[in-house]
């Protein structure tokens, strides 16, 4: 049997980290079996579902280059397809119209709630048969069994029972005809030929209505496997108030989708005490039995020493890919890219110097575009009577360099520094100051070769005459 899994959000708003993990969790077991993978946007809710969302996860599924086999699929483009279900259960007197009014279902609520039981539809319309005008509004309900139990064994939460008493005849069909999320669900599985649902365990007690459902149909019941919520470090709920939670905005703070994806899985699930894993290596040792019960913990210290990780190990093209996108968020135009360092040089550079892609990116603004101003604290402590000839010397000296490269550059400046008979420090710091506007970039001879010969001597000039005043 080919294994099927699928991530279904609800376009509601942007793909956050529970969002990714799930996915996540989805993608790797498909790819671990060798299975496919869905993408479905369940977008029946047409008021809340938005098209700035559906793009954000496509694109926050792209950055994290969890790709899928099939889709996306759109509900509300399947519309044909859940009436044509829902007629046939009508047909087999598997679902029923109900035509209670609000009244009635809130009478029947508050009398519940008075006599201490859940509140639940009582039913009344199950097996009344007396005519209804057209025109009546209705809703369709499905006939849920009225004794047993459904049960079934999570993969993460082990044996489930519900007993049928308790679940009511929910609804299928809204009163404006549109399908409800449980039952399009049940019905896209069973179409797409879904053999394991995973997904966040706020959806535990949707799942024994939507077993009735999946046994009503005649289809085959997947596996289900409900994860653990994610916690901020607090051990509350995570939420915005514990700072990022949109996938695009941990891009947007200059993280790699590689750490992002490495941190991820290790969030409710664990193989051995290992901590990093290559693509290769979560794919080749994801289960689901692996996968922990318990809720866990986002730990932001955590993600930043995997992305510091990943920033210096991983093939410097690659993270100078995810640099370009920062450097254009710079306000950097194609052009002044393209006539720039290659950003892998910069990568190579900066990995150690900096925690994240954005902070890379502001530091290596200034070899891609000119700074307006000097660091004032820089200029204050490395500016001082003389720095000027010793600015020009060394600009004379680099103009007649024959050729240009990071060994050359610190011999010849180290050579000028014994002639004049001071320390590098005096040499070097003023050149920082001139070259990059502030006192801390790579070794001179880098940080030179990464601005190129003819910005870094037109900057040398710029700043004999800035610092003549
Ligand atoms: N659309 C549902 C959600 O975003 C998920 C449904 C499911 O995975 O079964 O919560």
């Amino acid at each position: 049997m080919e294994i099927k899994t699928r991530f279904a959000p609800s376009p509601t708003g942007y793909l956050h980290v529970g969002g990714a993990r799930t996915a996540l969790f989805s993608w790797l077991y498909a790819r671990h079996c060798g299975g496919k993978f869905v993408l479905r946007i369940e977008d029946t809710d047409r008021e809340r579902s938005t098209q700035p969302a559906i793009d954000a996860i496509i694109e926050s599924m792209k950055w994290l280059n969890l790709s899928w086999d099939e889709g996306p699929y759109y509900q509300t483009k399947r519309f044909d397809r859940y009436r044509e279900v829902i007629a046939q259960l009508l047909k087999e007197g598997k679902a029923y119209k109900c035509y209670c009014s609000k009244e009635r279902l809130e009478q029947v609520r508050a009398d519940q709630m008075k006599q201490g039981l859940k509140p639940r539809y009582d039913g009344h319309c199950r097996d009344d048969h007396s005519e209804h005008s057209p025109d009546e509004p209705y809703v369709i309900r499905f006939k849920n069994p009225q004794t047993g139990t459904v049960a079934f064994d999570d993969m993460v939460k082990g044996h489930i029972e519900f007993q049928n008493s308790e679940l009511d005849d929910f609804i299928i069909q809204r009163t404006d005809g549109t399908p409800t999320y449980n039952f399009c669900v049940v019905v896209d599985d069973w179409d797409m030929g879904i053999t394991h649902v995973i997904r966040g365990d706020d959806h535990v007690n949707n799942t024994p209505r939507q077993i009735n459902l999946y046994k009503a149909l005649g289809a085959p019941v997947p596996v289900f496997c409900h994860l653990a919520m994610i916690l901020g470090d607090d051990g509350a709920k995570l939420s915005k108030r514990h700072g990022a939670v949109s996938v695009m905005q941990y891009r947007e703070d200059g993280y790699l989708p590689e750490a992002l994806v490495n941190y991820l899985v290790r969030l409710g699930w664990s193989h051995g005490d290992q901590e990093i894993f290559s693509r290769e290596e979560m794919i080749r040792d994801f289960t689901l039995d692996a996968i922990t019960k318990s809720a866990s913990g986002f730990n932001t210290k955590k993600l930043d020493w995997l992305n510091a990780h990943y920033m210096k190990t991983l093939p410097p093209e690659e993270v100078g890919a995810e640099l370009l996108w920062h450097l254009k968020r710079q306000g950097l135009s194609e052009e002044a890219v393209k006539a720039g360092p290659a950003p892998e040089a910069v990568v190579k550079a900066y990995c150690e110097r900096t925690h994240t892609l954005k902070e890379m990116a502001q530091k290596a603004r200034c070899y891609y575009a000119d700074f307006d101003s000097y660091d004032e604290k820089a200029v204050k402590k490395w500016i001082k009577e003389g720095s000027v000839s010793v600015l020009e010397q060394a600009g004379s000296v680099l103009k007649a360099l024959p050729e240009w490269n990071a060994q050359a550059i610190d011999k010849a400046l180290e050579d000028l520094a014994a002639k004049l008979e001071i320390g590098m420090g005096k040499v070097g710091q003023p050149l920082r100051v001139a070259v990059t506007g502030a006192a801390v970039s790579p070794g001179i001879g880098d940080t030179m070769v990464l601005c190129g010969r003819e910005r870094t001597l037109a900057r040398i000039a710029r700043a004999c005459e800035a610092f003549s005043k």
